[in-house]
């Protein structure tokens, strides 16, 4: 049933809806439509300049329409009088093919064909800092191994409350809220649900975490690695496939409870798992959490290679009971549309040609990872990461016109952080 926004307004006293669409660099762009204009927007969409935003397009294209998906409607916890709603852009009367949302529902269709239906849960690990994000914001937080700390997440009650409280009144069922391994950093879980409603609730939650912070006077970041001795902030996705309300993951008789079916999909995200840096880790910062050295706590709780294991966290693919896998790679900067998008490319590239994931492997990654003779690495840097992804015949073909948009974009941002001269450079260059 569709919802009619119109009415939803009048029922829900709603006075304005922001119109909402996700850009390729993950940045939330909307606008401010007053509940009297919304039937017509619900129909033509909200005109915007695509080339504002980080959507590769020329001053000379014509108007993006921002289609708002009515049964992605969130009414702000913190101001009920405010509609949020996901929508879809579209151009010249078609959907823009690399607008995110779009590839997502894309790949949801594509899995929709062989009757599969990805479900997710994703992790969304965050910092509370300082307004003006040079130091974590709870100066009493220093313990080294903060994992779990409980005076720490009660100093910060307040805020995680209110959060969660919220998450609740949505209808997400969270449940369970945690200090993480990092000072000054938290989690927050909420249940898994279809691959396009957890990417419209995760690009939420970044939004609502922070507007929530920063009503307290804090700063909610997701950055990867905002301080290098610092375990960084992850986005760990858990996956499994469904038909009806069956999940085809789950197999008792199959290694770890896992079905044929799974390890077809498992064995599509190893065969691109080089390739899917470009889109779970895309800053220049991302790489500063994987392949990062340990961090005070004892761990980066981040992978290098790519490998895949039972319930060990050492790393990248997790089976951590029967009916899923966890999937490490991704980062707090992770675009919540391309995340499951990319995942389930790859995952249905492995159905499709029955790719075996290789050998489980049981070893602590981080003290013997050496030892292991195979095994593809993951990129060191983004530059290495869109050049992996360009390589990708499998990403390029699942994804369209996103990959060639997505890479002469970062291809820029690359360029721009190679032209900036850093302090390490100058002090290790200048007598040379
Ligand atoms: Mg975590």
């Amino acid at each position: 049933m569709t919802i009619d926004l119109d009415a939803a307004a009048k029922e829900r006293g709603i006075r304005y809806f922001l119109i909402s669409f996700t850009d390729l660099f993950g940045v939330q762009r909307a606008k401010l439509v007053p509940a009297s204009a919304i039937g017509g927007m619900a129909r033509a969409g909200a005109a915007f300049a695509g080339f504002a935003t980080w959507l590769d397009m020329t001053l000379a294209d014509p108007d993006v329409f921002a289609v708002p998906d009515p049964e992605s409607l969130i009414q702000l916890p913190w101001k009920p009088e405010v509609g949020w709603l996901a929508a879809d852009p579209w151009m010249n009367g078609k959907p823009v093919e690399h607008a995110p949302r779009n590839v997502l529902k894309r790949q949801i269709a594509a899995a929709a064909e062989a009757g599969h239906e990805m479900k997710t849960g994703v992790e969304c690990e965050f910092f509370l800092i300082s307004p003006d994000g040079s130091e974590i914001s709870d100066a009493a937080d220093r313990q080294i191994k903060p994992c779990y700390d409980q005076q720490a997440l009660m100093r910060r009650y307040d805020t995680i409350a209110e959060i969660c409280d919220a998450m609740q009144g949505l209808g997400w069922q969270p449940y369970q809220n945690d200090h993480e391994d990092a000072n000054g950093q938290f989690e927050m879980n909420w249940q898994f649900d279809t691959a396009l409603r957890t990417a419209d609730r995760h690009a939420f939650f970044k939004y609502m975490t922070r507007s929530i912070a920063e009503r307290r006077g804090l700063r909610a970041t997701f950055m990867p690695k905002p301080f290098l001795e610092l375990t960084g902030n992850g986005c760990h996705a858990h996956v499994s496939l469904w038909s009806d309300e069956q999940n085809l993951f789950e197999d008792a008789a199959g290694e770890l409870g896992l079905s044929a079916l799974a390890y077809q999909f498992l064995g599509g995200v190893m065969h691109s798992a080089d390739a899917l840096p470009a889109l779970l880790n895309p800053t220049v910062n991302s790489y500063k959490r994987i392949n990062s050295a340990p961090t005070i706590s004892g761990a980066s709780w981040s992978p290098s290679s790519v490998t895949w294991s039972g319930n060990n966290r050492t790393h990248l693919i997790r089976i951590p009971e029967p009916g899923r896998f966890e999937i490490r790679l991704a980062d707090g900067a992770a675009n919540p549309y391309l995340l499951q998008a990319a995942i389930l490319a790859a995952g249905l590239d492995g159905i499709a040609n029955a790719r075996d994931p290789g050998k489980r492997s049981d070893i602590n990654m981080y003290t013997e990872g050496h030892t292991l003779a195979v095994g593809k690495k993951l990129p060191l840097n983004l530059l290495d990461a869109l050049r992996a992804l360009e390589g990708s015949a499998v990403l390029r073909d699942r994804l369209g016109g996103l990959v060639p948009s997505y890479l002469k974009l970062k291809r820029e941002e690359w360029n721009a952080y190679a032209r900036h001269l850093s302090v390490w450079e100058r002090e290790s260059t200048l007598d040379c």
